[in-house]
């Protein structure tokens, strides 16, 4: 048995998870509109991506004989001009996101619960992954410029991302 407030924490989690999955592909809708195919299939596999780490706090719950609770996820927000604008969000997003993933990891350390611990190593990991993966974005669009041919260059990268290794 989890105590309730860390069941509780591991809910929100899943919130935060879901709804930044929601970001994401509204961002892909947002990227496909101003034909920047490849920035929009990079968002996209950031999505699957996203659900899939709800699903690790959902499947982690329902092993240990927790029932997860579903909250509402928001409308996103994402009226955004230009790719950089898209990156930046996203690295705000994930940076808040880390937040919250240390936030529980203290946690799980005052309340004892060891394999919380243990799933939110992996998920630590992850964070320093996904903020270095979109702060390089970020440098790129810098460099090349976030117009013409140097940002058709980045789409063009964007594009060839697939499923996570
Ligand atoms: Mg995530």
């Amino acid at each position: 048995m989890m105590k309730e407030h860390v069941v509780e924490a591991v809910n929100r989690q899943i919130q935060a998870e879901f709804n930044a999955a929601h970001k994401y592909l509204a961002m892909a809708a947002r990227f496909e509109q101003m034909k920047l195919r490849g920035a929009a299939q990079w968002m996209r596999v950031q999505w699957r991506e996203e659900i899939e780490h709800g699903m690790k706090f959902f499947e982690f719950l329902i092993r240990r004989g927790e029932d997860p609770q579903l909250r509402t996820i928001e409308k996103p927000d994402v009226s955004f001009d230009k790719a950089i604008d898209a990156f930046r969000m996203s690295l705000e997003n994930e940076r808040s996101v880390t937040q919250m993933i240390n936030e529980l990891y203290d946690l799980a350390v005052k309340e004892g619960d060891y394999p919380l611990q243990t799933l939110l190593h992996w998920f630590i990991d992850e964070q320093v992954e996904e903020e270095e993966a979109v702060e390089e974005i970020i440098d790129s669009l810098t460099l090349a410029g976030d117009t013409g041919e140097g940002l058709l260059m980045i789409d063009r990268e964007l594009g060839q991302r697939t499923a996570a290794a």
